[in-house]
């Protein structure tokens, strides 16, 4: 493998982060500053700024090729544009052009957070070695990204496999997104949390109503935070079932905060997949937890400017 190195950038509605990684996905060099997400968009740019300006900082720039972008969508990576949700002061915001005269000149790859944590699992993860991959981040949200025929599938837009916003409920309850009975709605950790208050779960004595909480209420037997993730599996089955049948996905892997539920989460889900996931070139559908940690997207960012540098599959993905 080409041991080029490649700049990466990680940019979430908490923080930016960055770093320089090599071929082989070994982050060398890092940098990180909180979001400005309530300032307009020139302060959160000079976030990005300061991040990319560490790096260019540190002895190992002169070897970086190209930078990838992983950013919270919505993103337009025909455009070259950002309009995250979280990040009010970036709405069609030429992030590609910003980073690339910041980044003296190099090209820039801009893939959705979805996807770039789709090309971390296959690259290094728990969809290593599957053709044909859903990855998934179910935690304040959900996202998504698929891996077709071996390589990344990020769409024209790179924002292919937002899972979260396809409907499963035709005349569910109303989507912030406009539609109606999305994924995201109803298997998102704050709708586990609401749905179990709802229920009548109420929270020990830390008064924590995360999905979390639910989750250690649901192993302890609460019935009703049980019944919440069981909900949210099957809207995840649901969602999972429909992608494989579209495209014939092998594996669906599942990370973020809900992610980490476990068996509560995961059991439900299998049995749900053995409902809606029936026709023969399904079932051997497969579900697991995401392997890679909190680099995920710096490494999936990091994987597209490879492919990108090698006109190939490089990192392959
Ligand atoms: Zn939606």
């Amino acid at each position: 493998m080409d041991t080029d190195l490649v700049a990466a950038l990680d940019i979430g509605g908490t923080k930016i982060a960055g770093a320089l990684v090599d071929g082989d996905g070994r982050i060398l060099v890092r940098a990180q500053r909180p979001t400005p997400a309530r300032e307009d968009g020139d302060t959160v740019m000079g976030a990005v700024e300061e991040v990319l300006g560490e790096l260019t900082a540190a002895p190992l720039w002169g070897r970086a090729t190209a930078v990838g972008i992983g950013s919270a969508g919505p993103v337009d990576a025909s455009a070259g544009t950002v309009s995250p949700v979280n990040v009010p002061g970036w709405r069609g915001y030429p992030l590609v052009d910003r980073v690339r005269a910041a980044a003296g000149g190099l090209p820039v790859e801009l893939i959705g957070d979805g996807v770039a944590i789709t090309a971390a699992e296959h690259w290094q993860g728990a969809a290593r070695g599957h053709d044909n991959a859903l990855c998934m981040v179910v935690s304040t949200g959900v996202g998504g990204g698929l891996v077709l025929g071996g390589r990344l599938h990020p769409g024209p837009t790179g924002n292919a496999g937002h899972i979260g916003h396809i409907s499963v409920d035709l005349d569910g309850d109303a989507c912030p997104c406009g539609a109606r009975g999305c994924v995201e709605r109803i298997a998102s950790g704050p709708n586990i949390a609401r749905r179990a208050l709802e229920g009548g779960w109420r929270p020990g004595a830390d008064g924590d109503t995360s999905a979390a909480a639910v989750a250690a209420a649901a192993r302890a037997g609460d019935p009703v935070a049980v019944a919440s993730f069981a909900r949210a599996a099957q809207a995840l089955a649901a969602g999972i079932a429909a992608t494989a049948t579209l495209v014939e996905i092998d594996i669906a892997v599942i990370g973020g905060g809900v992610g980490k539920a476990g068996e509560i989460l995961f059991a439900p889900l299998r049995r749900a997949l053995a409902e809606y996931a029936t026709l023969s070139f399904v079932r051997r559908l497969t579900v697991a937890p995401a392997r890679m940690g909190t680099d995920a997207g710096l490494v999936g960012a990091a994987a597209a400017a490879l492919t990108r540098t090698a006109g190939v599959s490089a990192a392959g993905v």
